[in-house]
């Protein structure tokens, strides 16, 4: 199914002003949860398209009604990173903002401005093209993605009671992968699920020449984190994906004083919330038996944070948008779709209204750019292709669910 011919028609004056849009949104990042002016300018758009817009949880609702047929959710993020941009773009972010009472810098490096931009392009697509559909779109723009906050926020705030029940969830993420303004897609796992561990070990206090009065938590906290590289190595199947990262590890600041704590931030990821259950057991085993081990006062303090759901394309919803994205894009456009280690709360939203979902991978790399990851200063996806082939692919997406008039 290829797109209709009056919006084909359309795209190349949608990115005479989305194009602008969306440097002005690169241009002016904000971090998660903090996403007032983006959330604004959204809400100010999708009204001048006809959308009724609704505001909860620190995100944006456009639903546009048009006749009978299914009611179809395309789901974007807003937020930036705390990161100090360095791409050298005429647009880039000199932004700045407060996190925790520290100024930080702030840049769309994850391109979280590319979905909003893309989201938009759709949203006024499908809005002065009305003939060419029949049903409800539902816009949804989610702040505080890059923390697993934003989703569940509007979610909290009553979002299943303020829309039209949909019968499907999308969404789509820029990234290298897929060749620039293609696109790419799976069924299954293809982001993993994540939680953060926060681990504080007690040891006792001393002086550097009397380590025998002492309990030394530096060589317990080696310890722990030497243990640690066992879970995946030897407890986990080879067959089967797991990450236990110790992104953190603090203990001490003087040569000669043996600091009585030490602290470890910990990432655990999987492609199975059993398997990530596997690993945090995992975790709290080795950490308490290491601090018996070493004879600690105290037990340990495991604390967890920044959990993040699995995302599970379902395999209807992708055959769907398989065929959909062949023909907006030819077969040639429409690549596998490659599991990413990182994570994602989109799909809290489908979930919490109870509805599959599809997520797929947007290129943004053109061949004569270094591909870069995501949350890298130098992540600067390519204007163009990658904005047409955005909208193309959410618009193409929205009307494969929608009744077609
Ligand atoms: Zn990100
Ligand atoms: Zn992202």
């Amino acid at each position: 199914m290829s797109l209709p011919e009056s919006i084909a028609a359309d795209l190349d004056a949608t990115m005479e002003w989305l194009e602008p849009l969306y440097k002005d949104l690169h241009a002016h990042p904000e971090l998660s949860m903090q996403e007032e002016r983006t959330a604004a300018l959204v809400a100010e758009r999708l009204e001048g398209f006809g959308y009724a817009v609704t505001r909860l949880g620190g995100g944006v609702v456009g639903v546009l009604e048009n006749g009978e047929g299914p009611a179809v959710l395309f789901r974007a993020d807003m937020d930036g990173l705390p990161v100090r941009e360095e791409t050298g773009a005429d647009y880039a972010s000199t932004a700045t903002a407060q996190r925790d009472g520290v100024e930080v810098p702030v840049m769309h490096a994850c391109g979280h401005d590319v979905h909003t931009a893309c989201a938009l392009g759709a949203a006024s697509l499908l809005a002065a093209h009305r003939k060419e559909w029949s049903g409800t779109a539902i816009m949804l723009f989610q702040p505080g993605e890059e923390v697993a906050r934003g989703a569940r926020s509007m979610v909290d705030a009553g979002l299943a009671k303020r829309i039209p029940a949909p019968v499907v969830a999308l969404g789509q993420h820029v990234m290298a992968g897929p060749p620039a303004g293609e696109v790419a897609i799976s069924a299954g796992p293809v982001f993993s699920t994540a939680v953060s561990l926060r681990v504080r070990l007690f040891g006792k206090g001393g002086h550097g020449s009397m380590p025998h009065l002492a309990i030394d938590s530096v060589v317990l906290a080696a310890a722990v984190v030497t243990r640690l590289q066992s879970l995946v190595a030897r407890e986990l199947s080879p067959d089967e994906f797991g990450v236990v990262t110790v992104g953190s590890m603090r203990a001490g600041d003087t040569a000669n004083i043996i600091p009585d704590s030490a602290e470890l931030l910990l990432n655990l990821r999987a492609y199975s919330e059993e398997t990530l259950a596997a690993l945090e057991e995992g975790v709290e085993r080795i950490v308490r038996a290491e601090c018996q081990a070493g004879r600690c006062p105290r037990e340990p303090e495991i604390q967890r944070y920044d959990p993040f759901p699995l995302t599970v394309n379902d395999e209807r919803a992708v055959e769907t948008l398989r065929s959909a994205f062949s023909g907006a894009f030819g077969a040639d456009g429409v690549h596998a779709m490659e599991r990413v280690t990182a994570s994602e709360d989109f799909s809290i939203i489908p979930d919490a209204l109870g509805v599959p979902y599809a997520y797929w991978a947007l290129g943004g790399f053109t061949p004569d750019q270094d591909p870069v990851g995501n949350h890298n200063p130098h992540f600067l996806p390519a204007l163009q292709p990658t904005l047409t082939g955005g909208v193309v692919a959410s618009a193409a997406a929205m009307l494969a669910f929608l009744g077609r008039s």
